[in-house]
C-alpha cells in the first residue's frame, strides 16, 4: 500500500511565518522551515514585480529613500531569542549560515556556510538537521561531501517536477510547485485525484512568508488557506515535514 505526502517548504525564517504557523496548525499540517542561523533578526524590504520578490533593500536604506518605484513587502527575520518558541514542533532545515550563493563560495566558505549552520541549528533546536536548501537555487556539487559530513540527507534545488514522485537523488530535490504559480490549485487537484499504484507520491509546496503579504491575485493569504483546506480535507494525504515524508517513504520501501 502506497501513500501520498504533502509538505510545505518555507524559506528564510520570516515574521510572516508566525501567521503561516497559525494557519498550518488550524489545518493540522506539517512543514519544513529553512533558516539561516547567521541572519536572525535581519530586516530588509523586498520589491515586487508581478508575483515575484525581486530587489532586496536593507531597512535603513529603504527608510532613507522617500520614493519607491516598486511595491514592497517586509522581509524581517525572526530574532534569535524567539525562534525556538515560534518553530517548536516543525522541522528546521539549513538554508546556509548567511544565505550565500554556494556557487560563489570557496571550500573554506562552503564549510562555514554548511557545517556552522547545521551545528548552530542542531544546538538551538535540539534536533538533527538533515535538510538543506540552496540559497537562490545555486547548486554546487562541491557541497555534497560537506552535506555528508554534516549529516545532511537531502538538498532542495530550484527546478520543479510535477511527476509527484520522490526524487531518485535526494541531493537534487526539486519543488513540485511554488504557491504563487497560477496552476498551484490545479496541481493540488491532480494530486488529490491521483492514486499511488506503484510507489508513494510526494508534493512539495514552496513559499516565502513575505509573498503572502503581496496581496496579488496569485499570492495572498486567502490562497494559502485555500491550499491548506483542500489538501487537509482530501482524507488520504499525509501532511508532514519533508524529513517525515522521506523517512516514511524509506520505511515503506522495505
Ligand atoms: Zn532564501
Amino acid at each position: 500500500m502506497y501513500h501520498k505526502y504533502f509538505v510545505w517548504n518555507i524559506d528564510d525564517g520570516l515574521e510572516q511565518d508566525k501567521k503561516i504557523i497559525k494557519i498550518l496548525k488550524k489545518y493540522n499540517m506539517g512543514a519544513t522551515f529553512n533558516l539561516n542561523s547567521g541572519l536572525y533578526g535581519e530586516k530588509t524590504m523586498i520589491g515586487r514585480i508581478g508575483n515575484l520578490g525581486m530587489s532586496e533593500v536593507p531597512i535603513e536604506k529603504f527608510k532613507k529613500s522617500g520614493f519607491h518605484l516598486l511595491p514592497y513587502a517586509e522581509h524581517f527575520r525572526i530574532p534569535e531569542d524567539e525562534v525556538v518558541k515560534v518553530y517548536g514542533g516543525f522541522e528546521i532545515a539549513s538554508h546556509s549560515l548567511e544565505h550565500k550563493n554556494m556557487k560563489q563560495c570557496d571550500e573554506a566558505e562552503l564549510r562555514r556556510q554548511i557545517l556552522d549552520d547545521v551545528k548552530n541549528l542542531n544546538e538551538k533546536f535540539h534536533q538533527k538537521t538533515i535538510g538543506f536548501v540552496y540559497p537562490y537555487g545555486a547548486v554546487n556539487e562541491a557541497c555534497i561531501p560537506l552535506f555528508k559530513e554534516a549529516g545532511i540527507e537531502y538538498a532542495r534545488v530550484v527546478g520543479s517536477d510535477t511527476s509527484f514522485r520522490f526524487p531518485s537523488d535526494p541531493y537534487q530535490l526539486p519543488l513540485t510547485c511554488w504557491h504563487i504559480k497560477k496552476n498551484a490549485l490545479d496541481l493540488i487537484d491532480q494530486f488529490i485525484a491521483a492514486t499511488p499504484t506503484d510507489d508513494d507520491m510526494f508534493f512539495l509546496m514552496f513559499a516565502h512568508g513575505y509573498e503572502f503579504d503581496f496581496g496579488t491575485k496569485e499570492s495572498n493569504w486567502v490562497k494559502l488557506e485555500k491550499i491548506c483546506q483542500k489538501v487537509s480535507s482530501a482524507g488520504d494525504i499525509i501532511c508532514c515535514s519533508t524529513r517525515d515524508a522521506f523517512e516514511a517513504h524509506r520505511r515503506n520501501q522495505k
